[in-house]
């Protein structure tokens, strides 16, 4: 399994996972869809599965576009049925979606928004968390309370330490400046800044973010209860 990373819009991310055995692919969250037709010509990459974590446009906008193209399949959350465009397989919490050689559990996470999910893809220990767990962040609270969130984070910290993150946007830069003012001491997190830095200078992308690190240096992971958590989330608001 392959993972290809498109920037798409102002600082988005989008995936590709390519099987290469088959060359069978799916996108997780196209944000547009001219930049994964540019990438997808002249490649023998069969495009099948169009994968939502959520419904906001910087996520789906893509949908349409791609699955009239490749005729793919769109995949959310059955509760978002109504708002993601064009879905064709509704997901449930904890459910095993498996097509061809992909298996990826699924997490209803909410908090960012009411519908919001994650794909696991736990036999390659990859996770694509949209706009819940970003690197050194998390997402802001459009529709969901700070419990949800705080209990949706909750269980992606449960997974195992070398999880790869992939997350949906290109915040990290920000969201260090964010953990730093709040944890001048760490270490850890000082080491990682440094990495950041350096990928962003190269401009390379600074995902995938090991769930390890993020146990370590983001502040909204080392929240030990609900209280600190709100407080941290209010905080990052106004930052
Ligand atoms: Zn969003
Ligand atoms: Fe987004």
């Amino acid at each position: 399994m392959k993972i290809e990373i498109i920037k798409c819009l102002q600082d988005n991310f989008t995936y590709l996972i390519i099987d290469k055995k088959t060359q069978i692919a799916c996108v997780v969250d196209p944000s547009e869809a001219a930049p994964i037709i540019k990438f997808l010509q002249n490649k023998k990459i069969n495009l099948k599965y169009i994968l939502n974590t959520h419904h906001h446009h910087d996520h789906v906008g893509g949908n349409i576009e791609l699955k009239k193209k490749y005729d793919c399949s769109v995949i959310g959350f059955k509760g978002d049925k109504d708002r993601i465009p064009e879905i064709d397989i509704l997901l449930e919490d904890n459910q095993i979606w498996k097509k061809d050689n992909f298996e990826a559990k699924i997490y209803h996470i909410p908090g960012h928004t009411t519908g919001h999910i994650a794909f696991h893809f736990f036999k390659e220990k990859k996770i694509f968390t949209g706009d819940t767990l970003f690197s050194l962040g998390c997402g802001r609270l459009f529709e969901g309370t700070y419990e949800q969130m705080f209990n949706s984070l909750k269980k992606i910290k449960q997974l195992p330490k070398d999880t790869e993150i992939y997350c949906g946007h290109e915040y990290t830069l920000q969201n260090s400046n964010f953990c730093q003012a709040n944890d001048p001491e760490n270490l850890k997190l000082k080491e990682k800044i440094v990495r950041i830095k350096d990928h962003l200078k190269k401009n390379l992308p600074t995902i995938p973010t090991i769930l390890e690190d993020e146990l370590e240096c983001n502040i909204f992971l080392k929240a030990k209860d609900l209280k600190t958590f709100s407080k941290l989330r209010d905080l990052k608001d106004n930052f």
